[in-house]
């Protein structure tokens, strides 16, 4: 039992993430299969205002189009990271963003 632990603990430190994102292949807001892509790094103090975490939460929890690359631009691991994505969260990021441009225009 400590050995099989042991072994899941080696490969999710071995092969990151994309392991246990494997395991969990599918979007919990739309329930498709989800796709690889290579998405650049985004770097810096990223600032989020609290409507766009909100609604990434509720509408496109899986829509990684970039990945977090840390304070200091840096390419140690590569220009590009390989994340799971919905295309259905990618779509629903697209029309959010949509809306808040044409409400924002109307004001
Ligand atoms: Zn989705």
């Amino acid at each position: 039992m400590v050995r099989t632990w042991f072994l899941l603990i080696l490969l999710g430190l071995t092969t990151g993430c994309a392991t246990f994102r494997l395991l969990q292949d599918k979007c919990p807001k739309h329930g498709i299969r989800l796709q690889p892509d290579e998405v650049p790094f985004s770097f810096g103090n990223i600032r989020t205002e609290p409507a766009y975490l909100e609604a990434k939460k509720k509408w496109f929890p899986d829509v990684a189009d970039f990945a977090f690359g840390g304070c200091c631009p840096h390419y140690k691991d590569g220009p590009t990271k390989t994340l799971y994505f919905c295309s259905e969260c990618r779509d629903a990021k697209r029309l959010w963003i949509a809306s808040r441009m044409k409400s924002e225009s109307a004001e």
